[in-house]
């Protein structure tokens, strides 16, 4: 038990709850800095005004706190308000018959929860479209044996190029939620213009009437890589770059050292992005509303993955576009230190 006050009134200041004493008049006699940041206060206010009087939170803590001197029942409340959430409890204050409060800001793990949440909602809506298409496919190649096998012929390949797209979408939300298992120690040192060849000649393979070219302006550009995950941020802008030019899609690799990072420059010279869709690009399920022959074919997963493999390698992306003349996607990684 401590007896010393000064003590007790150190450990109070240096906790993340916030907290409150009231008198049993319901006066406020007490509030640690964590409390007064939490609701705004400075600490003259809070202790110059005799009880709380505002609006919002405040007005919530002072029922709970008139609740618990009229009952000596203990209560909590969770506050939320647009990005806020506190967590807020209210007990009795049996020495002096007053009441305590305890706040606890929860607000980012209440909007991980939420993120999460509107993730998983994004998600099975994207999964349950292609399956209710190859499900009503394959139920009418059951249900019409005789069809003709030109009208087999387009079925199947409907339900084959569906099915592509649902084993696309599963392998992008595979490796979202590998990356949130990411280790540090998956960085190494690797070559840049290695990994970038590796890309080139992977997206080549699928893509063969695509050029790319590549252009470095320094003889060695180290960077402290996973090259697996590297590749993968990569090759999606390069597919990007080919999906959303017209044929033969013309790209250029380019890698420069500006201290103190490495850029990974990848030009195209496609349709380009309309300047209000830009704030947007990088957000999970974010799609530009495009027309045949660009309407995406994909989920809008591939540049959020880009951005958080770039984030994991404690870097950052920009974009550039043109509506018309092409994109420029930039990737900055931190220079390793010699
Ligand atoms: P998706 O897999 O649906 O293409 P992305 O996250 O890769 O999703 O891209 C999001 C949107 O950004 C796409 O709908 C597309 O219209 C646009 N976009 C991405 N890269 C390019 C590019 N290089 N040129 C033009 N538009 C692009």
């Amino acid at each position: 038990m401590l007896r010393s006050g000064a003590i007790s009134q150190e450990i109070l200041e240096s906790m993340d709850t916030g907290v409150l004493a009231f008198d049993k008049a319901g006066a406020m006699v007490f509030a640690n800095s964590a409390a007064c940041q939490i609701l705004h206060l400075s600490p003259e206010d809070a202790f110059a005004s005799s009880s709380l009087e505002t609006e919002g939170v405040v007005a919530r803590c002072q029922e709970m706190i008139r609740h618990v001197l009229r009952t000596s029942e203990p209560i909590i409340h969770t506050w939320r308000e647009s990005r806020i959430c506190l967590n807020l409890s209210v007990k009795p204050w049996k020495g002096c018959s007053g009441a305590l409060l305890f706040i606890q800001d929860k607000s980012d793990q209440d909007s991980l929860l939420e993120r999460d949440k509107q993730f998983i909602a994004n998600a099975s809506h994207e999964l349950r479209t292609p399956i209710t298409i190859i499900q009503g496919f394959a139920e009418t190649l059951c249900a019409y044996p005789k069809l003709s096998p030109r009208t087999v012929g387009d079925i199947s390949e409907k339900i084959a190029r569906t099915s592509k797209r649902l084993e696309n979408l599963v392998q992008s939300l595979l490796a979202l939620s590998n990356l949130e298992y990411f280790s540090e120690e998956k960085l190494r040192e690797a070559d840049l213009f290695e990994i970038a060849s590796h890309c080139r000649d992977l997206v080549l393979g699928a893509y063969p009437n695509a050029q790319i070219a590549m252009v470095r302006t320094a003889p060695r550009l180290v960077v402290r890589a996973d090259p697996q995950l590297l590749d993968l941020a990569i090759v999606n802008l390069l597919e990007n770059g080919i999906k959303y030019s017209l044929p033969p899609a013309k790209l250029r690799i380019a890698m420069h050292v500006r201290a103190p990072h490495v850029l990974i420059e990848v030009h195209d010279e496609g349709i380009g992005i309309p300047p209000e869709a830009l704030p947007s690009i990088f957000n999970r399920f974010y799609k530009v509303d495009r027309t045949q022959p660009f309407k995406s074919k994909g989920v809008g997963l591939g540049l959020s993955l880009v951005k958080e493999i770039v984030e994991k390698h404690h870097g950052f992306i920009t974009v550039s576009s043109e509506v018309g003349m092409g994109s420029i996607f930039t990737i900055f990684l931190p220079l390793p230190s010699p």
